[in-house]
């Protein structure tokens, strides 16, 4: 008989997950299983969930890219991981190794990836598995909870910010503070950006302030575009981590010249991009997907050594058909967190 643990399924696109029992997953090669201490709910666990997106999970699906335990099991041919040590899942759960972008520095553009609860199964479960080579590997001064929302939104958003390429003293904007966006907020300041926090919720732009955040803008009472240009000229860069299509094309023309807008949020709308001011202010529109293995790393340590913290709340697994709920609303403060036993 095979053993069983307890997980979060999504059966049925925009349908309550069930919470049911399930098999423990087997290791192949390079494997490692994971005990779960904690588990964050990202925005994209939601889109799987509605299957908004114009690629699909295949479902039954445990989603879940934001998990973190202790290992319990290795496979044959782990070599860097031992049981008893501390790890993370993310979303990029494996990628080939071999192509032109592994081989460049770019493996979150291998054609050939897997993503956890998303392509395969993840952590919404009382155990999941992951190969060894793809783990976040966690630090001993921050606890699973608190590091969770590192695994996916910190790193998104530390990467972002790199790609953006703006300079310590820049300015840079950060649209929408939600789990993503509160993270942007202390990555920025860490980076030496000055920081503007748009949000439509006043207690989003609150948490900014609380978390570095130099100016904070409500962009349902004020036109963000205007404040930003008249404040500081427009910032050099644009983080757009809010799920709509008009805070993207507000985040473009906040921009001044020479400025980049750095997509990362995932709406299934589409953004009207203006040839001519792109042309002549020289802007860039650039996407940017999760991190690498070692911005992931690097994401870590920030957290490791005290220079961002996740707010978090921590809830059961039982009540993730109202933390989807809520995220929906816009109501969660930074990330909710799940325990799961
Ligand atoms: P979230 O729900 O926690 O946060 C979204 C925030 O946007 C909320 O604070 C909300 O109040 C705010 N918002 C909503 N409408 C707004 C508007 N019109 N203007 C300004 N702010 C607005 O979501 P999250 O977990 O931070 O994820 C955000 C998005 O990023 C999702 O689409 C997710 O799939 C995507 N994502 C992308 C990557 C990547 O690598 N590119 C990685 C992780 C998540
Ligand atoms: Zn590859
Ligand atoms: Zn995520």
């Amino acid at each position: 008989m095979k053993k069983m643990m307890k997980a979060a399924v999504i059966n049925e696109h925009s349908k309550d997950l069930e919470i049911k029992e399930v098999p423990i997953p087997e290791l192949d090669y390079g494997e490692i299983l994971v005990k779960t201490e904690a588990a964050g709910v990202c925005h994209t666990d939601l889109h799987a969930k509605i299957g908004d997106w114009p690629v699909k999970p295949n479902l039954p699906l445990i989603p879940g890219h934001e998990s973190v335990g202790i290992v319990e099991k290795v496979a044959d041919g782990v070599k860097t991981i031992k049981v008893g040590d501390r790890v993370g899942n993310a979303w990029l759960h494996s990628a080939c190794g071999e192509c032109e972008y592994c081989l460049s520095g770019r493996e979150t553009l291998c054609h050939d990836q897997q993503n956890s609860g998303y392509s395969v199964d993840g952590g919404y479960a009382e155990y999941f598995k992951v190969p060894a080579a793809f783990v976040g590997k966690i630090p001993d001064s921050v606890s699973s909870e608190e590091i969770a929302p590192i695994l996916c939104a910190g790193v998104t958003t530390y990467k972002a910010l790199k790609v953006s390429g703006a300079k310590p003293g820049d300015w840079v904007a950060v649209f929408g503070i939600g789990g993503l966006g509160h993270l942007a907020v202390q990555y920025a300041k860490a980076m030496a950006f000055n920081v503007i926090a748009v949000d439509i919720h006043d207690d989003k732009l609150k948490l900014a302030k609380e978390l570095g955040a130099d100016k904070t803008v409500n962009s349902a009472n004020v036109d963000p575009v205007k404040f930003m240009q008249d404040e500081v000229g427009g910032v050099q860069a644009s983080i757009s981590v809010a799920v709509a299509k008009k805070p993207f094309e507000q985040a473009y023309y906040s921009l001044k010249r020479g400025g980049t807008l750095v997509a990362v949020a995932l709406p299934n709308e589409d953004m009207a991009l203006p040839i001519f001011d792109t042309v002549l202010d020289a802007k860039t529109v650039t996407g940017s997907i999760v991190g690498t293995r070692q911005d992931l790393q690097e994401a870590i340590d920030f957290a490791g050594q005290g220079k961002v913290k996740a707010r978090i709340s921590v809830e059961p697994l039982e009540n993730i058909n109202d933390i989807f709920d809520r995220m929906e609303k816009g109501t969660i403060d930074g990330r909710i967190v799940m325990s799961v036993d």
